[in-house]
């Protein structure tokens, strides 16, 4: 009994020892942070509170992306896979592929990223618009279809060698999700990441004050410095993108942002839908929603939001004036801007 009863002070030493092991070092500040630049052909904006700047850390999930996705850069996978050129695909490829792909299912091939020569020819379309041809627009359509492509291997497989893809319209959004994964990877509870109209928002603003988005007010904008709003959210944690055509080759000047193309038809689409927010698990999900969104009209889109079990806030031209229209479950805090 009472060696047992020695034991007590032992034991209770080895425990504050081993707690005193284990604490996590305190006393470090946090701060708020807001790392700003360009990147991809668009700008990005990240706040965050943190012990530290995490911009280098940032910079290089950036590159690392870039070398992956970027059309821009011939060195990246998808210039090797657009340029036949032998090519081990990575995990943001990959990534990017099979999202894409379900988009594509989901959308019944509204959204496509083998829409790349078509996009091209409309690209140019923009400076000699004269020189597209409905011929031109027949040949770069029969080079399109997701079903054309797969993975295999760590390798894409293509039924023709002229097909490319484009993943512009996923990209921003899985940078997002990209950039919030490192920020929780390094402990960091609240932050907001903006790529080019991209968010993903974890925890809040300041305490107690959630995170605010503005949602642009769809107007003729080719220079992009509109800066009128349709509406703020107020958000905890949110992954959410948005697709316009208010900012296209319609209106001459400075292109800012390219074209949604219908890949069924070969042609820009034009439609009442003048923009699309969608909210979805991941913001890289929520972008090709967007575009998918933007090439069906907001009646099909409504049903894709249901299919994808995905959240819409979509803006309709009704005449001179403009309609917002929500799927049901649209439960974000929304207030109509005043500007
Ligand atoms: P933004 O966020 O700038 O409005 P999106 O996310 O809608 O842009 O992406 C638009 C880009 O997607 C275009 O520049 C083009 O490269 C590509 N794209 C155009 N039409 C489609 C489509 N139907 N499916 C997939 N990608 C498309
Ligand atoms: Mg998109």
């Amino acid at each position: 009994m009472n060696t047992r009863l020695w034991l007590i002070p032992g034991v209770t030493l080895l425990v504050i020892i081993l707690l005193l092991l284990v604490r996590r070092p305190v006393g470090k500040e946090l701060h708020d942070f807001h790392n700003e630049g360009h990147v991809f052909g668009t700008y990005y904006s990240i706040r965050y509170l943190a012990d530290r700047d995490l911009e280098p850390e940032i910079l290089q999930a950036f590159q690392a992306f870039d070398a992956s996705l970027s059309m821009f850069n011939p060195a990246s996978v998808i210039s090797a896979v657009n340029q036949n050129r032998d090519t081990l695909t990575n995990a943001y490829f990959e990534q990017m592929f099979h999202e894409a792909m379900q988009v594509s299912r989901l959308s019944h091939g509204a959204f496509d990223i083998t829409v790349a020569p078509l996009v091209n020819l409309w690209g140019f379309g923009f400076k000699h618009r004269e020189d597209v041809t409905d011929a031109k627009v027949d040949s770069a359509r029969a080079l399109i279809g997701y079903q054309r492509v797969r993975l295999e291997n760590h390798h894409v497989l293509k039924d023709d060698p002229r097909i490319m893809l484009d993943a512009s319209a996923v990209a921003k959004g899985q940078a997002c999700d990209v950039i919030a994964a490192l920020l929780h990877e390094q402990g960091v509870e609240h932050y907001l990441v903006d790529i080019g109209g991209e968010v993903v928002t974890r925890g809040e603003r300041s305490p107690g004050e959630p995170w605010r988005i503005g949602i642009t007010r769809p107007e003729d904008d080719p220079d992009g410095t509109n800066d009128r709003l349709q509406a703020i959210v107020s958000v905890r944690n949110i992954c959410m993108a948005t697709s316009g055509n208010y900012r296209n080759f319609y209106y001459e000047g400075h292109q800012r942002r390219s074209h949604t193309i219908d890949p069924r038809t070969g042609y820009p689409v034009r439609h009442s839908l003048l923009s699309a927010t969608v909210v979805a698990s991941s913001c890289m999900r929520a972008d090709a929603l967007a575009t998918a969104s933007m090439v069906l009209g907001v009646d099909s889109a409504m049903l894709l939001m249901k299919e994808a079990d995905a959240k819409g806030y979509f803006i309709v031209a009704e005449g001179d004036s403009l309609r917002v229209v929500t799927t049901k479950n649209w439960d974000l805090t929304t207030q109509n801007a005043s500007n």
